[in-house]
């Protein structure tokens, strides 16, 4: 593969690129390019058969002028450090942009959640937390769930969180079960936010929703709630999703030229969002290579699986109806192929504001949490959709009004919001 695919780079270089546009002061840079606190750490979990395996943890908080760190914690094999940077320093930009009062943080733990029992996954999600709770808290840094966790995990680490602390805590972590302090619409918040989005930008194309085709990678949380939103909140077809299959260690394009149907989808798909292809071919969809959903004769593209999914390599194979690029996943564009996108002028909406929809859930639900009072499900996705709404006008509009692409205007946002609070709190 060609270009840049270490996804902390490609975050320092869309930085370094705006604080070129801003011409922001090379000491601000300097603060700004690199999160302020890292934690490495070892856990040591017992297994089932008695034995005992050590996992490595991270935890990074990149900027908190603005308020607590926050962002999720990712179980995935193949985390390193600079991944997690690169998320961290994202949320910073995320909770900026959709003008939440927090900063950015993210943690992970290099594993493969699917090979744990659930005792193990307990013990691990209690061990995380072991290491890291002095460093965390409802006004230090609000971790949530990412890739490989979900609300149960949360449910375990507020848990041992309010244990070591020995008060009921559940402002600590966000993401929880409902019912164990979660906020209703927490499942749907990213997926649906992209659709927000992607219903914005349409009509700035002037496109009407209900006549556009979108191709989604990925059939995960994001991606399986931006399917169910594009069809049914949108009115519009999906040809496809794709998914890791993780029996044969491959990723699959399954794909229905009159539209799939995401709520059968999800009835086939497990908790890592793999779905069964056998259950899927018998129902009359097709099973292509997992490259295919880029390919597709679509207005709108939807990646939301893993970074550096459009890169050097893969851009070329877009077709050339797409329109729009909504980014779902964090940091699904290199910055290779970005540049690619922008020749084309394909509109992009950027993964820092496309997907926001998730913190500024878990940012409701810590408002909830603080009440000790709980809001409707149609009161959470109401107050999602006027904030990224707003969010997306700002970004749209500076857009217009600098001419500058949609990446370079969200950061703009972003940054001048934290570098604003930097100064208020007389850090510069
Ligand atoms: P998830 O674990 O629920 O799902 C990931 C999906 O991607 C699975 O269906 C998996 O099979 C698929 N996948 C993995 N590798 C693939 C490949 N090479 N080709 C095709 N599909 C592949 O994760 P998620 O929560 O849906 O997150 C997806 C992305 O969105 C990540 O980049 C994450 O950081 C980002 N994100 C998630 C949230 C959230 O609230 N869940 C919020 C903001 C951003």
């Amino acid at each position: 593969m060609t270009g840049t695919t270490n996804a902390f780079e490609m975050a320092q270089r869309q930085f370094d690129h705006v604080a070129e546009l801003l011409q922001l002061d090379p000491q601000v840079r300097e603060i700004l390019r690199w999160p302020m606190r890292e934690y490495h750490f070892r856990i040591p979990v017992r297994m089932d058969d008695g034995t005992i395996r050590v996992f490595q943890g991270f935890r990074v908080q990149h900027n908190d002028a603005r308020g607590p760190c926050k962002g999720g914690i990712r179980f995935h094999p193949a985390e390193t450090i600079d991944t997690v940077r690169a998320l961290a320093t994202w949320m910073t930009w995320k909770c900026a942009v959709v003008d939440l009062p927090l900063g950015g943080g993210k943690g992970g733990v290099i594993v493969d959640p699917a090979t744990l029992s659930e005792g193990e996954k307990e013990r691990l999600a209690r061990g995380y937390i072991q290491q890291i709770w002095r460093n965390i808290g409802p006004r230090q840094d609000v971790p949530a769930p990412d890739v490989g966790t979900n609300p149960q995990m949360m449910g375990w680490m507020m848990d041992e969180y309010s244990k070591l602390v020995g008060q009921y805590t559940p402002g600590v972590i966000t993401g929880k079960p409902v019912g164990g302090g979660g906020s209703l619409g927490r499942t749907e918040a990213t997926g649906f936010g992209v659709i927000y989005t992607v219903r914005e930008a349409l009509k700035h194309l002037n496109l009407e929703p209900s006549q556009c085709v979108a191709a989604i990678q990925g059939f995960g949380n994001v991606a399986q709630y931006a399917a169910v939103g594009f069809t049914e909140i949108l009115g519009g077809k999906v040809v496809c999703v794709s998914y890791w299959d993780r029996e044969d260690r491959t990723a699959y394009t399954v794909s229905k030229a009159d539209g799939i149907d995401p709520r059968f989808l999800m009835s086939i798909t497990d908790q890592y969002g793999t779905i069964d292809k056998n259950k899927a071919r018998a129902a009359g969809y097709s099973i292509e290579d997992g490259n295919a959903w880029l390919s597709k004769e679509a207005d709108v593209l939807i990646p939301a699986a893993l970074e550096g999914q459009i890169n050097a390599d893969t851009v070329q194979h877009i077709h050339e109806r797409v329109k729009l690029i909504a980014e779902g996943a964090n940091g699904p564009t290199t910055p290779e192929a970005d540049e690619a996108i922008r020749q084309r002028g394909i509109f992009l909406i950027p993964d820092f504001l496309c997907n926001a929809g998730g913190v500024t859930v878990s940012y409701f639900e810590s408002v909830q949490n603080d009440m000790n009072f709980y809001w409707t499900k149609e009161e959470v996705l109401q107050r999602l959709d006027t904030k990224m709404t707003q969010a997306f006008h700002a970004v749209l509009d500076l857009s217009l009004k600098e001419g500058v692409f949609m990446r370079d205007a969200a950061y703009m946002v972003a940054i001048n919001r934290v570098v604003k609070a930097m100064e208020l709190r007389g850090w510069i």
